[in-house]
């Protein structure tokens, strides 16, 4: 008997290092490994490494290089974006105003800063997860110092108005911060023209290591140092900078910038075909997520009547690997925050697959897929009480 053939589908949890990366990381372990911080060749050799790598992602999102900070995840670049401001501007206000459907480094920075007396607006959604500009506007108060409202959601892909949201902070004077994990090398960033003082970055959601990640900093926009210790990152983060990941980081961006209209054409020609197959084949499904503000790469379904979790069990089985949701919500039995955001029912919400296709995807995977899935939710919908009760209901 062949072996399952195995199939990766959760990109956005996080992305294999691609060969052209490894092969810039390489040489820095064992030759050009100084410290950055050293005044001789070597430590200057690195330095040079590091400035340029820092010029190559600035250009990457049309900032200036010393507008880039490097952090070590895009966990962390959400913490100093949301605690440095709040600390930076405490005397101004303690009003934050962020979406519920944010990640959780978003959402636990905010209920961290609300235990010390700060007030978090969370900002409904509307049902295919979008931030109304306008209820941003309507939650702006004099004491208001931070808007946070991710770029695009690592759940169910739905992409934010965010030129209008930072025109909104802009006109009212107060610190945009959006979390860009999910959506630096799928989507342009410019900000050039995008009203927003901060982004946070991680490499490992584009093709570079887990373990690497950034902060833009707009010129001139007020935070508190984050990570106390030397002079790196002009004194606002201390750390020996991670220059290997940092290089892997600045050459995986570059190469995501180079290839986006080709890899858009190609993950959305997929993306397409599963929903069409998918809502078409399997009843009771719904997509979640906007249908074109969308990831390029992004699905998300709810199949009604069963779990979540046993299905991505059997698709396993099947050579399949998905998620339900966040890489860092699975393994919890809580239905998604992002899910009941939209407006789905417990019962929904516990049903849903989120497949996130990346560069190796095939689209002869996609009816194996369907296929696959098609057998599941029938046999866990045979042994499943609520469709008993619904098919029970519907026949009187
Ligand atoms: N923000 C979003 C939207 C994410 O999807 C993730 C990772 O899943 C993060 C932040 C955290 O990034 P990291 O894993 O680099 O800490």
């Amino acid at each position: 008997m062949s072996a399952t053939k195995r199939v990766y589908l959760d990109h956005a949890a996080t992305t294999p290092v691609r060969p052209e990366v490894m092969d810039a990381m390489l040489p820095i372990f064992q030759e050009h490994f100084g410290n950055p911080s050293s005044f001789y060749h070597r430590g200057q050799e690195a330095k040079r490494l590091l400035e340029d790598a820092r010029q190559r992602i600035a250009t990457c999102i049309q900032a200036q290089a010393h507008e880039i900070y490097f952090t070590s995840c895009g966990t962390e670049s959400d913490n100093w974006a949301i605690k440095g401001v709040a600390r930076a501007l405490e005397k101004k206000g303690r009003h934050i105003i962020t979406s519920k459907i944010e990640h959780h480094a978003v959402l636990h920075s905010c209920e961290a800063l609300a235990a010390q007396g700060y007030e978090i607006t969370y900002l409904d959604v509307d049902a295919d997860g979008r931030v109304d500009p306008q209820a941003v506007r309507q939650a702006i108060r004099p004491d208001t110092i931070l808007v946070s409202i991710m770029m695009a959601n690592n759940e169910i892909g739905t992409i934010q108005p965010i030129a209008e949201i930072g025109a909104i902070c802009q006109e009212h004077k107060v610190t945009f911060h959006s979390d860009a994990v999910q959506a630096a090398g799928a989507i342009p960033i410019d900000v050039s023209t995008l009203p927003v003082d901060l982004l946070s970055f991680s490499g490992h959601k584009l093709y570079a290591p887990k373990g690497v990640g950034a902060l833009y900093i707009r010129r001139g926009t007020r935070i508190a140092t984050f990570m106390d210790g030397g002079a790196q990152e002009r004194n606002r983060r201390g750390g020996t900078e991670n220059v290997p990941y940092i290089v892997g980081f600045a050459k995986a961006f570059e190469l995501a910038m180079a290839e986006m209209a080709e890899n858009t054409k190609h993950l959305s020609a997929l993306r397409d075909d599963l929903i069409e197959k998918v809502l078409k084949a399997v009843p009771h499904t719904r997509l979640n997520g906007h249908l074109t503000e969308r990831l390029p790469n992004n699905v998300n379904f709810s199949f009604e009547f069963i779990e979540g979790e046993s299905i991505l069990i059997m698709l396993d089985h099947f050579g399949f690997e998905c998620s339900s949701g966040s890489a860092c919500t699975s393994g919890s039995l809580d239905p998604s925050h992002v899910l009941l955001a939209i407006g789905l029912p417990h019962e929904k919400a516990h049903g849903s697959l989120r497949v996130t296709f990346g560069k190796s995807s095939e689209a002869e995977d996609i009816d194996r897929l369907v296929e696959s899935l098609v057998k599941i939710v029938s046999r866990l919908r045979d042994i499943s009480p609520l469709y008993e009760a619904y098919l029970k209901e519907k026949q009187g």
